[in-house]
């Protein structure tokens, strides 16, 4: 059969230089985007009856396409939140795709769940939940949550035969990550909108305050973040576990960006409570260093997740049979990719002090641009930072000023920034995810912000 045609080595050694070429770029070009117009001019169509070959293709994709994607793992990449995977990492990830690995169950895949279930459990004993905690690794924070959030329901409704047909609410704070609203939506429950405190954080009593008029009874889950996107800081989570004791309701965390935080010893009190989370997530993607795409998603008690995401039919009953552990069934997917093995890999590979020391680089990057940011005049500091984000006005600037210089700063191909908005002022919000940014780096972008 044609499409099983071997490539010729010359080509197979191209792809695999290209690759290892592009990880070992430092830093890579910053590049950007490109218009539809142009792309359809440069690349023109791809996909025809005869093929355009191998070769054909990989250089439209190395000379085209690639530089029409920003580098995310640049080390001057600062808007949104970047990644900045590890060599091991990325290597790996060619392996697990290489190897046809089928992440969902272990009949098929117990090889690739023992390595991923290890890289759960030391993420579960980072937030300090019990022996009986597991998971999976799904594709994103948006994943993750809604996964969670669908545990939980299945859970409220096994509570009271009254929630059979009840709607239900989660309670989540102003702040709380877009995906968590968008989990609402696609379940169809209310949202108890909690005002956040001055700082961006959920409190146990604003909480209170919260719940004093609604019927706790129709309270599916309690949402609090462990590093909000926008500021970066950590909801009071023990106030959020304390609430969600008191009215005997699910406590999700979300780490999406924060939880690798859980691996500074100096933070590690700003965490306290995440140990009472029903479910937590964290995205190796963002601030540990693996490649797109891994969320890790935890349960204390995994019986409740599979008791929702289980998939049931004559043709898989073979899987549960065994009563081993399945990842397919602690989220809303079937088929999956052993995506955690790339983090698996690198952690293997260079051990977690390696993390430790990793994160607590960008830690303390972030406290050296807050000063420095304490000595320039035309910047100031919104809030002090308390993990990775930098949030900062510049003296004196209209929004449209704000637009204008991160324009032009992408595309000197100095930085990536997009303006945010804090307190409903305009502002520049810088994210540190990549250990290779320096301070001198920082400190360029910032002049040029005179
Ligand atoms: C990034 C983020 C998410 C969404 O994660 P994706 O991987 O982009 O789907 C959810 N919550 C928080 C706090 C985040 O920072």
């Amino acid at each position: 059969v044609h499409v099983y045609d071997a490539l010729t080595d010359d080509l197979a050694q191209r792809i695999f230089s290209y690759a290892l070429e592009r990880i070992r770029l430092d830093p890579p070009p910053l590049d950007g985007p490109r218009s539809p117009e142009d792309l359809r001019a440069l690349v023109g169509r791809t996909i025809t009856a005869q093929g355009i070959g191998g070769q054909r293709a990989l250089e439209l994709f190395a000379q085209v396409l690639a530089p029409s994607n920003i580098s995310v793992d640049h080390p001057r990449f600062w808007a949104f939140v970047a990644a900045a995977p590890t060599e091991a990492a990325t290597l790996f990830d060619l392996v697990v795709g290489a190897s046809s690995l089928y992440g969902g169950s272990w009949l098929e895949g117990a090889g690739s769940t023992y390595a991923e279930n290890q890289a759960l459990r030391w993420l579960a004993d980072l937030a300090g939940l019990p022996d009986e905690a597991g998971g999976v690794f799904v594709s994103g924070g948006t994943a993750g949550n809604l996964s969670a959030l669908v545990a939980a329901r299945h859970a409220w409704r096994g509570k009271n035969p009254a929630n059979a047909r009840a709607r239900g609410a989660i309670a989540a704070s102003s702040s709380v990550h877009s995906s968590v609203r968008t989990a609402a939506r696609v379940m169809d429950v209310d949202v108890i909108d909690v005002p956040a405190d001055g700082r961006g954080r959920l409190t146990g009593s604003a909480l209170g305050v919260a719940l004093a008029d609604v019927d706790v009874d129709d309270l599916i889950a309690i949402v609090a973040t462990a590093g909000s996107t926008n500021v970066g800081v950590v909801d009071d989570l023990a106030g959020a576990a304390a609430v969600a004791t008191e009215v005997d309701t699910w406590l999700h965390v979300d780490g999406a960006y924060g939880g690798a935080a859980l691996m500074a010893p100096k933070l590690r009190r700003l965490f306290d409570g995440i140990e009472r989370a029903d479910s937590f997530i964290v995205d190796p993607h963002k601030w540990l260093f693996a490649p797109y795409d891994c969320c890790a998603l935890l349960y204390r008690d995994p019986r409740l997740a599979r008791a929702a995401h289980a998939q049931k039919a004559e043709y898989l009953d073979v899987l549960h049979e065994a009563g081993e552990w399945n990842p397919s069934d602690y989220a809303i997917h079937l088929t999956r990719r052993a995506r955690g093995m790339p983090l698996w890999f690198s952690l293997a590979t260079y051990g977690t002090d390696a993390y430790r020391e990793a994160i607590e680089m960008t830690l303390s990057l972030t406290q050296e641009v807050a000063h420095l940011v304490d000595r320039l005049d035309h910047v100031e500091l919104c809030l002090r930072p308390e993990l990775s984000v930098i949030v900062l006005r510049r003296v004196g600037w209209q929004p449209v000023d704000y637009q204008r210089w991160c324009d032009r700063t992408l595309r000197d191909q100095i930085a990536f920034v997009v303006p945010s908005s804090w307190k409903n002022e305009t502002v520049l919000r810088l994210c540190f995810v990549n250990p290779r940014t320096t301070i001198d780096d920082v400190a360029q972008v910032l002049e040029t912000l005179q």
